[in-house]
Protein backbone atom coordinates (compact mmCIF):
# COMPACT_ATOMS: atom_id res chain seq x y z
CA UNK A 1 0.00 0.00 0.00
CA UNK A 2 1.20 3.64 -0.77
CA UNK A 3 1.65 5.95 2.34
CA UNK A 4 -0.13 8.99 2.19
CA UNK A 5 1.31 11.89 3.42
CA UNK A 6 -0.39 13.24 6.33
CA UNK A 7 -1.20 10.64 9.28
CA UNK A 8 -2.19 7.57 7.42
CA UNK A 9 1.18 6.22 7.18
CA UNK A 10 0.79 2.43 5.12
CA UNK A 11 -2.74 3.24 5.24
CA UNK A 12 -4.56 3.07 2.38
CA UNK A 13 -7.18 6.47 1.86
CA UNK A 14 -9.38 7.06 -0.80
CA UNK A 15 -11.21 10.34 -0.72
CA UNK A 16 -13.81 12.68 -3.05
CA UNK A 17 -17.78 13.56 -3.19
CA UNK A 18 -20.10 11.38 -2.57
CA UNK A 19 -21.13 12.00 -6.06
CA UNK A 20 -19.63 13.69 -9.17
CA UNK A 21 -21.96 16.58 -10.08
CA UNK A 22 -20.02 18.29 -12.10
CA UNK A 23 -16.33 18.97 -13.56
CA UNK A 24 -16.36 22.13 -12.03
CA UNK A 25 -17.37 20.43 -8.61
CA UNK A 26 -14.38 17.56 -9.05
CA UNK A 27 -11.69 19.80 -9.66
CA UNK A 28 -12.61 22.12 -6.61
CA UNK A 29 -12.31 18.64 -4.59
CA UNK A 30 -9.19 17.57 -6.17
CA UNK A 31 -7.68 21.27 -6.50
CA UNK A 32 -8.29 21.06 -2.62
CA UNK A 33 -7.58 17.24 -1.93
CA UNK A 34 -4.41 16.47 -4.36
CA UNK A 35 -1.62 17.41 -2.08
CA UNK A 36 -2.77 14.61 0.83
CA UNK A 37 -1.53 12.04 -1.31
CA UNK A 38 -4.52 9.76 -1.24
CA UNK A 39 -4.59 6.92 -2.76
CA UNK A 40 -7.73 6.91 -4.98
CA UNK A 41 -9.81 9.95 -5.62
CA UNK A 42 -13.46 8.68 -5.12
CA UNK A 43 -16.75 9.92 -7.03
CA UNK A 44 -20.07 8.23 -7.54
CA UNK A 45 -20.99 8.47 -11.33
CA UNK A 46 -23.98 6.42 -10.77
CA UNK A 47 -25.93 6.92 -7.69
CA UNK A 48 -28.33 4.25 -5.77
CA UNK A 49 -31.07 6.59 -4.52
CA UNK A 50 -33.98 5.23 -2.16
CA UNK A 51 -36.36 6.91 -4.11
CA UNK A 52 -36.26 7.29 -8.13
CA UNK A 53 -36.94 11.41 -7.69
CA UNK A 54 -33.38 11.94 -6.34
CA UNK A 55 -30.35 12.62 -7.93
CA UNK A 56 -29.30 9.70 -9.88
CA UNK A 57 -25.83 10.59 -10.64
CA UNK A 58 -25.12 12.42 -14.27
CA UNK A 59 -23.96 8.68 -15.27
CA UNK A 60 -21.56 8.58 -18.40
CA UNK A 61 -20.15 11.89 -18.70
CA UNK A 62 -18.55 12.03 -15.51
CA UNK A 63 -16.04 9.09 -16.16
CA UNK A 64 -14.93 11.68 -18.82
CA UNK A 65 -14.79 14.12 -15.85
CA UNK A 66 -12.98 11.81 -14.20
CA UNK A 67 -10.13 10.89 -16.32
CA UNK A 68 -9.75 14.33 -17.06
CA UNK A 69 -9.04 15.53 -12.93
CA UNK A 70 -7.37 11.69 -13.36
CA UNK A 71 -4.35 13.75 -15.76
CA UNK A 72 -4.11 17.01 -14.55
CA UNK A 73 -3.77 15.78 -10.50
CA UNK A 74 -2.21 13.35 -10.79
CA UNK A 75 -4.60 11.02 -9.06
CA UNK A 76 -5.74 7.30 -9.50
CA UNK A 77 -9.66 7.45 -9.39
CA UNK A 78 -12.73 5.23 -8.73
CA UNK A 79 -16.54 5.03 -8.57
CA UNK A 80 -19.25 2.85 -8.09
CA UNK A 81 -20.48 -0.28 -10.37
CA UNK A 82 -23.89 -1.93 -9.95
CA UNK A 83 -23.79 -3.79 -13.23
CA UNK A 84 -22.25 -5.29 -16.31
CA UNK A 85 -22.63 -1.82 -18.23
CA UNK A 86 -21.39 0.20 -15.75
CA UNK A 87 -18.02 -2.13 -15.24
CA UNK A 88 -17.71 -2.13 -19.22
CA UNK A 89 -17.88 1.59 -19.56
CA UNK A 90 -15.37 1.85 -17.05
CA UNK A 91 -13.23 -0.35 -18.02
CA UNK A 92 -13.43 1.67 -21.33
CA UNK A 93 -12.20 4.86 -19.53
CA UNK A 94 -9.76 4.04 -17.82
CA UNK A 95 -11.19 4.49 -14.30
CA UNK A 96 -8.49 3.25 -11.69
CA UNK A 97 -10.32 0.52 -9.31
CA UNK A 98 -14.14 0.14 -8.90
CA UNK A 99 -16.03 -0.36 -5.84
CA UNK A 100 -19.36 -2.45 -5.14
CA UNK A 101 -21.93 -0.55 -3.17
CA UNK A 102 -23.77 -2.36 -0.51
CA UNK A 103 -26.93 -2.50 -1.83
CA UNK A 104 -25.14 -4.38 -4.88
CA UNK A 105 -23.03 -6.63 -2.10
CA UNK A 106 -26.81 -8.06 -1.02
CA UNK A 107 -27.59 -9.19 -4.02
CA UNK A 108 -25.59 -11.96 -5.46
CA UNK A 109 -27.23 -12.23 -8.15
CA UNK A 110 -25.91 -8.91 -9.78
CA UNK A 111 -22.80 -9.67 -7.86
CA UNK A 112 -22.48 -12.39 -10.22
CA UNK A 113 -22.82 -10.31 -12.82
CA UNK A 114 -20.11 -7.97 -12.07
CA UNK A 115 -18.02 -10.71 -11.36
CA UNK A 116 -18.54 -12.33 -14.94
CA UNK A 117 -18.26 -8.76 -16.96
CA UNK A 118 -14.75 -8.18 -14.73
CA UNK A 119 -13.13 -11.95 -15.70
CA UNK A 120 -9.75 -11.88 -16.51
CA UNK A 121 -9.18 -7.60 -15.66
CA UNK A 122 -6.77 -6.71 -12.93
CA UNK A 123 -8.59 -3.71 -12.02
CA UNK A 124 -8.60 -3.34 -8.11
CA UNK A 125 -11.90 -4.09 -6.48
CA UNK A 126 -13.15 -2.66 -3.17
CA UNK A 127 -16.79 -4.41 -1.84
CA UNK A 128 -18.61 -3.39 0.60
CA UNK A 129 -20.14 -4.39 3.14
CA UNK A 130 -24.01 -5.52 2.16
CA UNK A 131 -26.71 -3.48 3.66
CA UNK A 132 -27.72 -6.47 6.53
CA UNK A 133 -25.63 -7.80 8.54
CA UNK A 134 -24.62 -11.09 7.15
CA UNK A 135 -20.70 -11.84 7.01
CA UNK A 136 -21.93 -15.21 4.34
CA UNK A 137 -22.88 -12.67 1.79
CA UNK A 138 -20.02 -10.29 2.29
CA UNK A 139 -17.92 -13.29 2.23
CA UNK A 140 -19.98 -14.86 -0.85
CA UNK A 141 -19.23 -11.76 -2.91
CA UNK A 142 -15.38 -11.58 -2.35
CA UNK A 143 -15.12 -15.44 -3.68
CA UNK A 144 -17.33 -14.73 -6.97
CA UNK A 145 -15.28 -12.06 -7.11
CA UNK A 146 -11.66 -14.12 -6.55
CA UNK A 147 -13.37 -17.05 -8.90
CA UNK A 148 -13.29 -14.36 -11.91
CA UNK A 149 -9.76 -14.29 -11.48
CA UNK A 150 -9.96 -10.75 -9.44
CA UNK A 151 -6.79 -11.02 -7.30
CA UNK A 152 -6.71 -7.08 -5.87
CA UNK A 153 -9.79 -7.36 -3.57
CA UNK A 154 -10.59 -5.06 -0.80
CA UNK A 155 -13.69 -5.00 1.82
CA UNK A 156 -15.21 -1.75 2.88
CA UNK A 157 -16.90 -1.60 6.24
CA UNK A 158 -20.06 1.33 5.54
CA UNK A 159 -21.93 -0.31 8.53
CA UNK A 160 -25.09 -2.43 8.48
CA UNK A 161 -28.85 -0.87 8.31
CA UNK A 162 -30.45 -2.09 11.60
CA UNK A 163 -33.99 -1.50 12.58
CA UNK A 164 -32.40 1.02 15.31
CA UNK A 165 -29.16 2.79 14.25
CA UNK A 166 -28.82 4.85 17.16
CA UNK A 167 -26.71 8.25 16.46
CA UNK A 168 -25.37 7.02 13.64
CA UNK A 169 -27.02 6.44 10.09
CA UNK A 170 -25.66 2.31 9.85
CA UNK A 171 -24.35 0.41 12.50
CA UNK A 172 -20.86 -0.33 12.78
CA UNK A 173 -20.53 -3.58 13.80
CA UNK A 174 -16.75 -3.46 13.93
CA UNK A 175 -17.08 -7.59 14.84
CA UNK A 176 -17.86 -8.28 11.22
CA UNK A 177 -15.22 -7.14 9.59
CA UNK A 178 -12.84 -8.68 12.64
CA UNK A 179 -14.49 -11.67 11.77
CA UNK A 180 -13.89 -11.46 7.72
CA UNK A 181 -10.33 -10.75 8.47
CA UNK A 182 -10.10 -13.96 10.88
CA UNK A 183 -11.44 -15.75 7.84
CA UNK A 184 -9.05 -14.06 5.43
CA UNK A 185 -5.92 -12.79 6.70
CA UNK A 186 -4.61 -11.27 3.96
CA UNK A 187 -7.62 -9.22 2.87
CA UNK A 188 -7.11 -5.76 3.26
CA UNK A 189 -10.37 -3.63 5.44
CA UNK A 190 -11.11 -0.48 4.93
CA UNK A 191 -13.51 1.44 6.87
CA UNK A 192 -16.18 3.96 5.13
CA UNK A 193 -16.74 6.42 8.52
CA UNK A 194 -18.94 8.31 6.28
CA UNK A 195 -21.91 6.13 5.27
CA UNK A 196 -21.42 4.97 9.50
CA UNK A 197 -21.75 8.54 10.56
CA UNK A 198 -24.29 10.11 8.38
CA UNK A 199 -23.31 13.44 9.47
CA UNK A 200 -19.66 14.74 9.76
CA UNK A 201 -19.23 15.46 13.09
CA UNK A 202 -18.90 11.74 13.94
CA UNK A 203 -16.75 11.02 10.87
CA UNK A 204 -13.22 11.52 13.09
CA UNK A 205 -14.30 9.58 15.87
CA UNK A 206 -15.00 7.17 13.80
CA UNK A 207 -11.80 7.06 11.77
CA UNK A 208 -10.22 7.07 15.01
CA UNK A 209 -11.91 4.06 15.99
CA UNK A 210 -10.95 2.06 12.21
CA UNK A 211 -7.57 3.03 12.92
CA UNK A 212 -7.95 1.34 16.78
CA UNK A 213 -8.89 -1.62 15.33
CA UNK A 214 -6.27 -1.96 13.21
CA UNK A 215 -8.07 -1.75 10.26
CA UNK A 216 -6.35 -0.96 6.49
CA UNK A 217 -7.67 2.41 5.77
CA UNK A 218 -10.67 4.65 5.35
CA UNK A 219 -12.43 6.08 2.34
CA UNK A 220 -14.22 9.42 3.13
CA UNK A 221 -16.90 11.56 1.50
CA UNK A 222 -16.03 15.50 1.01
CA UNK A 223 -16.61 17.88 -0.86
CA UNK A 224 -15.68 21.66 -1.22
CA UNK A 225 -19.24 22.58 -0.33
CA UNK A 226 -20.73 19.97 1.59
CA UNK A 227 -23.90 21.83 2.22
CA UNK A 228 -24.55 22.61 -1.71
CA UNK A 229 -23.79 18.90 -2.05
CA UNK A 230 -26.57 17.07 -4.44
CA UNK A 231 -26.55 13.65 -2.11
CA UNK A 232 -24.97 12.95 1.61
CA UNK A 233 -24.84 16.85 2.16
CA UNK A 234 -24.78 16.06 6.43
CA UNK A 235 -22.36 13.54 6.28
CA UNK A 236 -19.62 14.81 3.79
CA UNK A 237 -16.40 17.02 5.26
CA UNK A 238 -14.88 20.31 3.95
CA UNK A 239 -11.29 20.41 3.00
CA UNK A 240 -10.46 22.01 5.82
CA UNK A 241 -12.07 19.43 7.91
CA UNK A 242 -10.46 16.47 6.11
CA UNK A 243 -6.89 18.22 6.64
CA UNK A 244 -8.11 18.46 10.26
CA UNK A 245 -8.86 14.88 10.59
CA UNK A 246 -5.96 13.65 8.93
CA UNK A 247 -3.58 15.47 11.35
CA UNK A 248 -4.99 14.31 14.12
CA UNK A 249 -5.53 10.85 13.67
CA UNK A 250 -3.17 8.48 15.42
CA UNK A 251 -2.25 5.27 13.99
CA UNK A 252 -1.17 3.21 16.28
CA UNK A 253 0.99 -0.27 15.37
CA UNK A 254 -0.66 -3.54 14.75
CA UNK A 255 2.59 -5.81 14.80
CA UNK A 256 2.01 -8.70 17.71
CA UNK A 257 5.83 -9.11 18.07
CA UNK A 258 6.29 -5.88 19.50
CA UNK A 259 4.00 -5.84 22.20
CA UNK A 260 5.73 -4.65 25.55
CA UNK A 261 6.00 -7.42 28.16
CA UNK A 262 3.21 -6.69 30.35
CA UNK A 263 0.44 -7.01 28.04
CA UNK A 264 1.49 -10.69 28.13
CA UNK A 265 1.20 -10.83 31.45
CA UNK A 266 -2.39 -9.51 31.55
CA UNK A 267 -3.33 -11.39 28.82
CA UNK A 268 -2.49 -14.52 30.90
CA UNK A 269 -4.56 -13.32 33.62
CA UNK A 270 -7.74 -12.77 31.17
CA UNK A 271 -6.96 -16.15 29.42
CA UNK A 272 -7.30 -17.34 33.37
CA UNK A 273 -10.46 -15.46 33.86
CA UNK A 274 -12.06 -16.34 30.37
CA UNK A 275 -11.24 -20.54 31.38
CA UNK A 276 -13.22 -20.11 34.74
CA UNK A 277 -15.83 -18.20 33.07
CA UNK A 278 -16.09 -21.12 30.72
CA UNK A 279 -16.44 -23.68 33.94
CA UNK A 280 -19.31 -21.74 35.40
CA UNK A 281 -21.15 -21.50 32.00
CA UNK A 282 -20.38 -25.48 32.45
CA UNK A 283 -21.76 -25.42 36.01
CA UNK A 284 -24.82 -23.30 35.38
CA UNK A 285 -26.11 -25.21 32.24
CA UNK A 286 -25.51 -28.11 34.26
CA UNK A 287 -27.76 -26.92 37.16
CA UNK A 288 -29.98 -26.44 34.10
CA UNK A 289 -30.56 -29.59 33.09
CA UNK A 290 -31.28 -30.57 36.76
CA UNK A 291 -33.87 -28.15 36.57
CA UNK A 292 -35.45 -29.84 33.27
CA UNK A 293 -35.29 -32.80 34.86
CA UNK A 294 -38.02 -31.41 37.28
CA UNK A 295 -40.12 -29.70 34.87
CA UNK A 296 -40.37 -33.06 32.79
CA UNK A 297 -41.91 -34.92 35.75
CA UNK A 298 -44.03 -32.06 36.75
CA UNK A 299 -44.73 -31.38 33.05
CA UNK A 300 -44.20 -27.39 33.51
CA UNK A 301 -43.58 -25.70 30.83
CA UNK A 302 -39.66 -24.53 29.79
CA UNK A 303 -39.91 -20.68 29.29
CA UNK A 304 -41.39 -19.34 32.80
CA UNK A 305 -41.80 -15.58 31.51
CA UNK A 306 -41.92 -14.37 35.59
CA UNK A 307 -39.24 -16.21 36.20
CA UNK A 308 -36.83 -14.71 33.14
CA UNK A 309 -38.64 -11.10 33.65
CA UNK A 310 -36.99 -11.19 37.14
CA UNK A 311 -33.62 -12.76 36.55
CA UNK A 312 -32.83 -10.24 33.74
CA UNK A 313 -33.97 -7.50 36.18
CA UNK A 314 -31.59 -8.85 39.32
CA UNK A 315 -28.61 -9.51 36.66
CA UNK A 316 -29.29 -5.49 35.50
CA UNK A 317 -29.25 -4.00 38.85
CA UNK A 318 -26.56 -6.21 40.16
CA UNK A 319 -24.40 -5.03 36.91
CA UNK A 320 -25.03 -1.73 38.35
CA UNK A 321 -22.92 -2.37 41.26
CA UNK A 322 -20.48 -4.02 39.80
CA UNK A 323 -19.68 -1.36 37.82
CA UNK A 324 -20.37 -3.59 34.15
CA UNK A 325 -22.29 -2.19 31.13
CA UNK A 326 -25.81 -3.10 31.62
CA UNK A 327 -26.82 -3.24 28.40
CA UNK A 328 -23.75 -5.15 27.70
CA UNK A 329 -24.84 -7.97 30.78
CA UNK A 330 -28.40 -8.14 29.42
CA UNK A 331 -26.72 -9.48 26.12
CA UNK A 332 -25.02 -11.46 27.29
CA UNK A 333 -28.07 -13.12 29.56
CA UNK A 334 -29.97 -13.56 26.54
CA UNK A 335 -27.68 -15.44 25.47
CA UNK A 336 -27.36 -18.22 27.93
CA UNK A 337 -30.71 -18.22 28.85
CA UNK A 338 -31.47 -18.91 25.04
CA UNK A 339 -28.68 -21.69 25.63
CA UNK A 340 -30.44 -22.67 28.51
CA UNK A 341 -33.52 -23.29 27.16
CA UNK A 342 -32.75 -24.70 24.00
CA UNK A 343 -30.88 -27.68 26.64
CA UNK A 344 -34.11 -28.32 28.63
CA UNK A 345 -36.16 -28.12 25.54
CA UNK A 346 -34.05 -31.24 23.90
CA UNK A 347 -34.21 -32.85 27.57
CA UNK A 348 -37.70 -32.87 27.82
CA UNK A 349 -37.92 -34.48 24.09
CA UNK A 350 -35.65 -37.41 25.41
CA UNK A 351 -38.53 -40.31 25.83
C1 LIG B 1 -21.20 5.62 -1.74
O1 LIG B 1 -20.07 5.26 -1.37
O2 LIG B 1 -21.44 6.70 -2.26
C2 LIG B 1 -22.34 4.72 -1.48
C3 LIG B 1 -23.50 4.82 -2.11
O3 LIG B 1 -22.06 3.86 -0.53
P1 LIG B 1 -22.88 2.61 0.11
O4 LIG B 1 -22.96 1.59 -0.96
O5 LIG B 1 -21.96 2.26 1.22
O6 LIG B 1 -24.21 3.13 0.57
MN1 LIG C 1 -22.55 8.89 -0.29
Amino acid sequence: MKTSTLGLTNKMLIAGPCSAESYQQLREIAKGIAEFNINYFRAGVWKPRTRPSEFEGVGVEALNWLQEIRKEFSLKVCTEVANPNHVEQCLASGIDALWIGARTTTNPFSVQDIAEALKGEKIPIFIKNPLNPDLKLWIGAIERLKKAGIENICAIHRGFSLTDNGDYRQTPLWQIPIELKRIFPDLNIICDPSHIAGKSELVESLSQTAMNLGLDGLMIEVHHNPKEAKTDSKQQLSIEEFKSLLNSLIISKTEENILPEKINILRKEIDEIDNKLIELLSERMNVSNKIAQIKKESNISVLQMNRWNKLLFDRMEYAKTAGVSESFIKEIFELIHKESVKLQDEIIKIN
